[in-house]
């Protein structure tokens, strides 16, 4: 609480006595503890990644190491460390970028069975590589309107979690359909894995930045942890929401429901 005095005075000078103005600043705590915690944790991750490329920089550099095979394989961790500082920037302008309110939908109708298609071929030879197979049951009448940019985004990083997060030869699906209920029309999304699942414990979490249930795997698979909080601003950017289930060992599965059509406040 903040606590601010000033003493009052009557119309002839004399003292009237003090007036206190109580404030209830725990909001304002709140953010600036969130925005120095987020401050922290930037620092640290970025902190790994570029000890790792001038720790392996400096080891050639030294002239220590003359096997070609072993030389080769620093170097591409120094490119993979690179790669991922570059993931991490980007996702961190990002999610700023979402976060500070700069960022404005741009809609128009989206043709839900193309989108998929468009967005399953960016993501087929990461899955061809584990041998995960990729369904979509999108109706072909489907359309919305949506920022496309911004939906791709959202379904990038949801399926390409489901392909990270399951043992080869699983299978991640897409669906996709309309739900009337309550008056305003709605699209309801679910992208299901056969993956490792979440513990019950993590489910709350993981759309915390930065969160992660296994940190080494996470890295190991070019995770920045921030991916899911960008998807839930995109989510909530489009009035929808974003909803996960999970059992361990079985599968997850993330619903997406979005508005079938954007409300135009900004242009009435
Ligand atoms: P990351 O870049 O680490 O994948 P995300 O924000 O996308 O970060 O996800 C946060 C964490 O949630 C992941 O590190 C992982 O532990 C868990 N997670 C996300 N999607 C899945 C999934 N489909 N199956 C299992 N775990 C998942």
């Amino acid at each position: 609480v903040g606590l601010d005095g000033v003493p009052m005075f009557e119309n002839d000078g004399s003292y009237r006595g003090m007036l206190f103005l109580l404030q209830d600043i725990t909001a304002i705590r709140r953010l600036e503890n969130i925005r120095s915690e987020f401050v922290a944790n930037v620092s640290h991750e970025l902190k790994t990644p570029v000890a790792a490329v001038k720790g392996f920089a400096e080891t050639l550099l030294s002239g220590a190491v003359k096997d070609e095979e072993t030389v080769r394989s620093f170097l591409q961790i120094i490119y993979d460390e690179g790669d991922r500082l570059n993931r991490l920037i980007g996702d961190i302008l990002e999610l700023s970028k979402i976060e500070s309110k700069r960022s404005n939908l741009d809609c128009s109708p989206v043709h839900l069975h193309s989108f998929f298609d468009m967005v399953i071929g960016t993501l087929s030879n990461e899955a061809e590589k584990k041998q995960i197979r990729l369904l979509v049951d999108v109706p072909n009448e489907l359309f919305m309107e949506a920022d496309e940019d911004k939906l791709k985004q959202i379904f990038l990083n949801l399926i390409s979690n489901g392909i990270n997060y399951t043992l080869e030869g699983g299978q991640v699906k897409i669906q996709a359909s309309i739900d009337k209920n309550e008056g305003e029309e709605k699209i309801v999304f679910q992208i299901s894995d056969t993956g490792i699942g979440i513990p019950k414990a993590d489910l709350p979490r993981v759309f915390e930045r930065f969160y992660r249930v296994d940190k080494g795997r996470s890295r190991n698979s070019g995770g920045t942890g921030l991916g899911l909080s960008i998807v839930k601003h995109l989510v909530e950017l489009h009035h929808g929401t974003l909803m996960v289930e999970s059992e361990l060992g079985t599968g997850t599965t993330f619903t997406v429901v979005l508005p079938l059509l954007q409300e135009h406040a900004d242009e009435e």
